[in-house]
């Protein structure tokens, strides 16, 4: 197969091989092809699609970051139809900010992956419900 060449941080190829080594993968690429298929099926989800979603992104960054507080204010912009509320706190030394959107999952996808393609972002996070489930008893 094709070898290609990928730049990361070194504490991101670090853990990698950590975890390439702990599950018994065969390597660091191994870990990196796993880890691109979970994130194409992530949102290749039959059960969701042409749903109105409520998505719930959380998104932690280091305390008082500016350059990612910008990008993040101009995404809550550029999205500012789908964007139902947001919110701002402090968790150790993070700021999280909470996203909370009324979109179908295309939209909600593409959020999610632009908030993840911000530089310095530490972790992003997210929850989908879709609103004609809502108050509906799940079977078991
Ligand atoms: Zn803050």
């Amino acid at each position: 197969m094709p070898v290609v060449s990928v730049s990361m941080p070194a504490d991101l190829i670090e853990r990698l091989d950590d975890l390439a080594a702990e599950h018994d993968y065969t390597g660091r690429s191994e870990v990196v092809r796993e880890s691109a298929r979970i994130l194409f099926g992530e949102f290749e989800n039959d059960r969701l699609e042409d749903r109105e979603l409520a998505g719930i992104v959380s998104v932690l960054y280091d305390f008082g970051t500016q350059s990612v507080e910008r990008r993040l204010t101009q995404l809550r912009h550029d999205h500012e139809e789908h964007v139902a509320s947001t919110l701002h706190g402090h968790v150790d030394d993070y700021c999280l900010e909470l996203f909370v959107l009324e979109a179908d999952l295309e939209v909600i996808s593409r959020f999610v992956g632009q908030v993840r393609s911000v530089e310095d972002v530490r972790t992003v996070d997210y929850s989908l419900v879709p609103l004609d489930s809502v108050g509906q008893l799940q079977e078991s």
